[in-house]
């Protein structure tokens, strides 16, 4: 892997992706992306959604603001059929 490109972090700790390496990578305005740590430094990834009660990436989708995969969707909607009827 080389380095591309050399930038300076603002006082906030951001970063400006210049626009070429940015539309290479399918980073766009607005999208999540995901911070992931690597042995020698800082690994910037597009957001992939993750259910938040198991880490499953499969059928995930986003419900009252979090990510929740169908399996766990089922099993919520079953506890909550169970508790209020
Ligand atoms: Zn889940």
């Amino acid at each position: 892997m080389d380095i591309i490109k050399h930038k300076k972090l603002s006082k906030s700790r951001g970063v400006t992706i210049p626009k070429d390496l940015a539309a290479a990578k399918g980073f766009y305005a607005g999208n999540g992306v995901d911070l992931v740590e690597v042995e020698d430094g800082i690994l910037l990834k597009n957001h992939v959604p993750v259910c938040r009660f198991c880490g499953s990436v499969e059928s995930v989708a986003k419900i009252k603001g979090e990510e929740i995969c169908a399996k766990c969707a089922a099993e919520i909607r079953a506890e909550i059929e169970e508790k209020f009827k």
